[in-house]
């Protein structure tokens, strides 16, 4: 990379500087990560009796003459050029000086859009190239058009690209020669003329793989270079094969594990029978019992006479963790506590000294449990549920409370192979794919219009009064949750005036306190209300086996994978669940996410789709990750470069004589990209 300013470069002065700086953009080598969106294909030449009005034509032809005039304050530039078939006149308005810039007898290369004014054929402001030029850069050629901004031309940035490829530091090679070639790359020099100015298409496809390719790399190299430093450094407790308490609790589970939960299951054991600390995700959908194979993980670091602990992002779900597993953990005689912001005083100071003991041997909890003073005698493992309610410092803390205890992540929200390998390249990876049997599928159909809305809810009394219970979810207001809130309670109030009237309801929103939500919750969850009327605030994770109908109001306002994960709060139960989307007839046709998620139940084949509809950028939110920004590589499109990328550099940051020559590089670019990966 090349560090040398921007105005070491002919033409740059310090207006061009402060302009480019605006972009991001301060050194040579940074200019030449400044891609170009799209390409222009100037490479036909015309002749000017056959140029239509209309099109976009490229044509060579010699000067006769320019010519200046002044209309009402303005200036208009024009300069008559011809070829042996015609002649044309190049219009520019207020830029005097284009009459003069080219001679009369000057070969030029021109493109523009072709009017006709009257009689004459007309181009105002095109793109002119004197052809004593050895490289015409705007006409004759593949031309680049780049992201501009105020105060910088198209044809003055093009120059400065053309001065920059000139340079020889900032092309210099990046990536090792063996990589190179085993993975057949263009160099970065010529990768970046080409990406610039290409010489043809298929020339510049593989320039772009190569760049591609390299951004990816360094991702890989990175990511692997954390894994490795975990490796290297640190050691966790080797634990023995599982043993009395895992089996019976496996025993005592009301089910059988489906093969999906086993296989987690033996790999998390298989992590944690090493030194090298566990570092794994436990990824499933939502339902999918990824709970039952974190209690057997947590059950084996405590028959290994370690302590475990479990956290979870909300007070309810971190209750319902505790409930489900106290009683099934205490005839094991494993001594369980929760600790939530509702334990306080002696509670609190009981369940404190009794963990710095080892008298307990399990603590369930929330942020809570991030707190100074919870200390672990010895921890083992550290469970984090809903891990992406947390962010990367919280799992750190959790961790930071034992020595190096094995770290499990788990998380309900699916994520594609190509995102998995970059957001959690340096974790590996479980997947429960199957649900557990006898799960009747969801229903989800899509409604339209007023009426069809109605009898929706006449089918959701029909099922409160069968015993059963249901949510209405409500429009979401982007960035207001009190707009949010407002709907949300409009739609309630409808609702209990007239189709729910005789129904229990319950309004949950964002703008309610913390302890009214909660309330709310529990009570929906202990079964004394009926229909919960909320924004999107509904608890991830938590588990109403008796709910089975979701209703969601405006559904096409909210994102596929937003949708997914909502849908989720029913089907949990043996009963048949329904999700009814409402959309507006009004408001066009039916948005292809609702269609998708009308086809499928299965959250890895929502992630890919949202995937494909959204892109990654907003996937997820997925820059909260603190993964750099890509200039090219898409992590949607580039699957192949990605797995080969990654191989390579887990190959390279593997083999410790070539990873050392390359860590300055690696360093430098490190830095420079993803400095947040290193701090965070
Ligand atoms: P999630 O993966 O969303 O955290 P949970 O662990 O909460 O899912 O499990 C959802 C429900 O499925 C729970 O009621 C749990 O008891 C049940 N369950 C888990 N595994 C199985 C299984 N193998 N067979 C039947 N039910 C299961
Ligand atoms: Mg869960």
């Amino acid at each position: 990379m090349d560090d040398k300013p921007v105005q070491t470069l002919k033409g740059v002065g310090d207006a061009i500087a402060v302009t480019l700086g605006r972009m991001g953009i301060h050194t040579v080598g940074e200019l030449l990560e400044h891609f170009p969106i799209r390409y222009e294909d100037r490479t036909q030449l015309r002749k000017i009796n056959d140029i239509r009005s209309g099109e976009f034509v490229t044509f060579d032809a010699t000067v006769e003459r320019g010519e200046v005039n002044r209309i009402r304050g303005k200036s208009i530039a024009r300069l008559w050029v011809r070829d042996e078939t015609g002649q044309v006149v190049l219009v520019w308005f207020n830029q005097p000086y284009r009459a003069t810039t080219w001679k009369p007898g000057v070969k030029v290369m021109v493109y523009g859009k072709v009017n006709r004014f009257r009689d004459t054929v007309q181009i105002e402001t095109p793109e002119v190239d004197a052809m004593s030029h050895s490289e015409s850069l705007n006409t004759a050629r593949i031309v680049p058009v780049y992201p501009l901004t105020q105060g910088l031309g198209a044809r003055t940035l093009r120059k400065l690209m053309a001065a920059a490829l000139e340079t020889q530091n900032a092309l210099m090679e990046t990536i090792p020669h063996d990589i190179i070639q085993s993975h057949h790359l263009m160099d970065r020099s010529g990768a970046l003329h080409e990406i610039h100015f290409p010489s043809d298409w298929e020339t510049m496809r593989l320039a772009k793989r190569r760049i591609v390719f390299e951004e990816l790399f360094f991702l890989q190299c990175a990511l692997a270079f954390l894994r490795r430093q975990r490796v290297d450094d640190r050691r966790s407790v080797a634990h023995q094969p599982d043993g009395e308490k895992v089996r019976r609790l496996q025993e005592n589970l009301p089910f059988q594990l489906t093969d999906d939960q086993l296989t987690s299951f033996k790999e998390i054991s298989a992590d944690m029978e090493s030194s090298r600390p566990m570092h794994r995700l436990l990824q499933g959908d939502v339902g999918s019992g990824k709970t039952a194979v974190a209690l057997l993980a947590l059950a084996k670091t405590i028959e290994n006479g370690l302590q475990g602990v479990l956290m979870a992002p909300t007070e309810i779900l971190a209750e319902q963790h505790f409930q489900s597993c106290s009683e099934l953990l205490g005839k094991l005689g494993i001594r369980t506590a929760i600790l939530t912001g509702r334990v306080k005083g002696s509670a609190r100071n009981q369940i404190l000294q009794a963990l710095q003991e080892g008298k307990l041997d399990l603590l369930i909890g929330t942020h809570a449990l991030l707190q100074p003073d919870v200390i672990f005698r010895q921890l083992g493992l550290a469970v984090t549920d809903e891990q992406h309610r947390f962010g990367v410092g919280q799992r750190a803390t959790l961790q930071g409370k034992g020595e190096v205890p094995h770290a499990l992540v788990m998380s309900a929200t699916p994520i594609p192979r190509t995102m998995a390998l970059t957001l959690y390249g340096d974790m590996d990876v479980s997947v429960i794919r199957q649900l557990p049997p006898g799960r009747k599928p969801i229903t989800t159909a899509i409604r339209l219009g007023k009426k069809a809305r109605e009898k929706v809810y006449h089918f959701l009394v029909s099922e409160v009064e069968a015993g059963r219970q249901g949510y209405v979810v409500c429009p979401l207001v982007e960035d207001s949750e009190k707009m949010e809130a407002q709907s949300a309670t409009t739609v309630f109030n409808e609702l209990t005036t007239t189709v729910l009237r005789n129904v229990s309801c319950c309004l949950l929103h964002g703008r309610m306190n913390a302890n009214e939500k909660e309330n709310v919750m529990r009570e929906f969850v202990a079964g004394s209300i009926s229909v919960l009327v909320s924004t999107t605030v509904i608890e991830v994770g938590i588990n109403v086996p008796r709910a089975t109908m979701m209703v969601v109001e405006d559904a096409a306002r909210f994102g596929l994978a937003q949708l997914h994960q909502l849908r989720g709060r029913v089907g949990r139960g043996s009963d048949r669940s329904y999700c009814v989307l409402l959309h507006n007839e009004e408001s066009g046709g039916v948005p292809e996410r609702l269609r998708v998620l009308s086809q499928t139940n299965d959250g890895f084949i929502v992630a890919e789709k949202d995937l494909a509809l959204r892109g990654p950028g907003q996937f997820l939110g997925y820059r909260q990750h603190g993964l750099p920004e890509m200039k090219m590589a898409s992590l949607a499109d580039d699957v192949n470069v990605l797995e080969e990328a990654r191989e390579a550099g887990i190959k390279l940051m593997n083999n410790p004589q070539e990873s050392a020559t390359m860590t300055t590089l690696l360093k430098e670019r490190f830095e420079r990209f993803f400095g947040i990966l290193f701090t965070g």
